[in-house]
């Protein structure tokens, strides 16, 4: 979608809701909803993720924020990054799948995955973190 006006107003909080709604119109006002079955919409989104990593690939690490990079090519990524959630949310919607609320949910039970005190500081899974028997309260 890129070169597009929209007319949301920019800077402004844009919530999931609004994103699955403009989804649903673009869609309807183009007759793609026939289109827009779960599977064809994963196989998007996958794409989609394909055309973020080529942005990424071959640069090695790359520092937070993105000091060296181009505006166009910032540019290019936040447009593969907005590719990748509105179609996300598309498949969320189709799916029958209340995102933001499975999201909050996932946190939660991230959480519980991870406890703080196993894991600060730590890259493993949760399978492989050490298990703190000590009874201290916190
Ligand atoms: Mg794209």
């Amino acid at each position: 979608m890129k070169g597009v006006s929209t007319d949301s107003v920019e800077g402004e909080n844009v919530t999931l809701e609004d994103l699955k709604q403009k989804m649903a119109e673009f869609a309807k006002e183009r007759n793609w909803d026939q289109f827009h079955s779960p599977r064809n919409l994963l196989l998007a989104l996958v794409g989609e993720v394909g055309e973020l990593s080529e942005i990424f690939q071959w640069k090695g690490e790359v520092p937070k924020g993105l000091p060296d990079w181009k505006d166009e090519e910032k540019e290019h990524l936040g447009e593969e990054l907005s590719d990748v959630l509105l179609y996300l949310v598309r498949l969320s919607d189709i799916c029958g799948v209340d995102l933001g609320k499975a999201a909050l949910r996932k946190v939660e039970l991230n959480a519980i995955k991870y406890p703080v005190k196993q894991c600060k500081g730590s890259s493993r899974k949760y399978n492989h973190l050490i298990k703190n028997n000590s009874s201290e309260s916190s």
